[in-house]
């Protein structure tokens, strides 16, 4: 990196980090004047057009204003330093520049923002329907592989890994990752039946770690897929998060049966208090040991919760994902390194954790940087000679 570029982005760190020192005693018109400060330390234009709209969203007392209240509020202050420092500054503000320009220039492509690995496809549960499934259950990825590739992703500007599954409390040994990488921001998808009050301890400790808990709705329909009982146990999980101040949220995927449950206002409600800031939405993709073509929602149900949703994120105080509907906002499919990678139990590199059967050329994290890999910058969709599957962030191929 350049000297004028370390300069620049010690600028950026110092201004950004003076923002977070105030931000647990700010009003509402001084978290509108921080966007001002975050717009100018900033020099993704994307960046700044979001802080943009963020900035007329909290002046018109949208419910973003009460969720960036709601974090700061509720987040340990070492969750809330990580969630700043490692995700909204080193992986978003610094690591999008830094990966656009410094690293496109070096290594001739932009990285991508986050890498999903799965260190196991072992589970606790046995989900009916589930997609970890299609893998033998027997792979795992030894722990020095996760290191490196972590290692190497932050050479490329890359703070953020998700971590699927599986499910990743069965590793003990990853714990060893979060501290190694304090630097980084890991975001885990569980099932949360592995979360106790001393599992969200050594969580709120460690800071940089937010776990989203997958859940099919309410207690009928979560425990006829997980299994009875699971619904209080993701409850409880859901408290000692929160009593932790640990940052966390749902994972649900919306399938033809339960699409009514997941967007209804008493479900987001009950997660709101329970103290969760985040849901994501995946839309069911029959893939997996017993896939259900009769599950894929139908295209006017998709249609219907894009509208929901939108309606949720106008009055919940809540951040609301929605995979694929929000293709829209991100100009498509995110897959395929544009915006993401998968790096599978076996170390297969893959354009996305949902096409296992479908994998771009034969990228293996194991000896091989992650620039090194085939599936970097390749459309999968493309790839796979089917021009016409991402229109408007909707893959046909699904
Ligand atoms: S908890 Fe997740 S990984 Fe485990 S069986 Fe259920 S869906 Fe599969």
């Amino acid at each position: 990196m350049g000297v004028i570029n370390r300069v620049i982005n010690y600028t950026q760190r110092r201004g950004l980090r003076e923002i977070m020192t105030r931000l647990p005693s700010s009003s509402p018109e001084n978290l509108v004047r921080m966007t001002h400060l975050a717009e100018i330390l900033t020099r993704n234009h994307d960046d700044k057009e979001i802080l943009r709209q963020m900035r007329e969203a909290f002046r018109q007392n949208h419910p973003s204003l009460q969720l960036a209240r709601n974090a700061i509020a509720r987040l340990s202050p070492n969750c809330r330093d990580r969630l700043v420092n490692n995700l909204m500054i080193s992986a978003l503000v610094i690591g999008n520049s830094m990966r656009e320009n410094e690293i496109y220039q070096r290594e001739g492509f932009t990285p991508p923002l986050l890498m999903v690995i799965s260190p196991t496809m072992r589970c606790n549960l046995n989900c009916y329907g589930c997609y970890a499934g299609g893998y033998r259950q027997d792979f795992g990825l030894p722990f020095e592989l996760i290191d490196r590739v972590i290692t190497e992703g932050k050479e490329l500007g890359i703070y953020f890994i998700t971590f699927s599954g599986g499910e990743i409390f069965i590793r003990e040994d990853i714990w060893e990752i979060y501290a190694k990488h304090p630097d980084v921001y890991f975001q885990l998808y569980t099932n949360g039946t592995l979360i106790d009050r001393e599992t969200a301890q050594r969580l709120a400790e460690l800071g940089n770690v937010a776990p989203m808990i997958s859940t099919e709705g309410m207690e009928q329909r979560t425990d006829a897929r997980r299994g009875a009982g699971t619904f209080k146990r993701i409850m409880q999980a859901m408290e000692h998060l929160a009593e932790a101040g640990v940052l966390f949220g749902a994972s649900c995927t919306e399938t033809r049966d339960n699409m009514e449950e997941i967007c209804a206002p008493e479900f987001i409600d009950l997660l709101i208090d329970k103290g969760a800031l985040v849901i994501w939405y995946f839309q069911y993709i029959p893939i997996g040991r017993t896939p259900v073509m009769e599950l894929v929602p139908t295209p006017a149900q998709r249609d219907e919760f894009r509208r929901r949703v939108r309606d949720l994120r106008n009055t919940k105080p809540i951040f609301i994902g929605d995979f694929w509907n929000d293709g829209y906002y991100v100009g498509g499919c995110i897959a395929g390194g544009r915006q993401y990678i998968h790096i599978n139990a076996n170390g297969d590199v893959e354009p996305c954790a949902c096409r296992l059967s479908r994998r771009v050329g034969r990228g293996r994290a194991r000896g091989r940087r992650p620039s090194d890999t085939p599936g970097r910058g390749v459309d999968p969709c493309r790839a796979q000679g089917a021009d016409q599957a991402v229109r408007r962030g909707i893959c046909a191929l699904r």
